[in-house]
């Protein structure tokens, strides 16, 4: 089902919407997180807020819990997903902002990436 901000040029928001196949990690109201297509690590997921947001720089103060959650989500996705807990395992979250940060999809997302080392990135 398309969300209120639902972007037919986004690959993203058809993800979130079905109709783009994902290996999806988690669901609820506003956010949603798969797999990466690409994986970095052995782990590696992407979590995504379900408004189309297409930078950091796209979200308003209104904006901030959302993105709160996203972070607060990350841990606990994390060790869903395998990753060790804690000091000795952990994981990496990174967000992709800009052609200098290198995004390619512009849609906000959090990388999650983990699992035993070496990584590939
Ligand atoms: P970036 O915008 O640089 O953070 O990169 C976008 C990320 O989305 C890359 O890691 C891609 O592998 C990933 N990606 C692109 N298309 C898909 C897809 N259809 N399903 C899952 N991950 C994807
Ligand atoms: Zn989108």
């Amino acid at each position: 089902m398309k969300h209120a901000s639902y972007d037919s040029d986004c690959i993203f928001c058809k993800i979130i919407a079905g109709e783009i196949p994902s290996q999806k990690v988690y669901e609820d109201e506003e956010v949603f997180a798969f797999n990466d297509i690409n994986p970095g690590a052995p782990i590696h997921f992407l979590i995504i807020p379900k408004k189309h947001l297409p930078m950091l720089e796209s979200a308003q103060s209104q904006d901030a819990p959302l993105l709160g959650r996203m972070m607060e989500l990350a841990p606990r996705l994390a060790q869903k997903q395998g990753c060790r807990p804690g000091k000795e395992g952990g994981f990496r979250v990174m967000v992709n902002n800009g052609a200098d940060g290198g995004q390619e999809v512009y849609h906000l997302h959090l990388h999650v990436l983990g699992g035993p080392r070496p990584w590939k990135k």
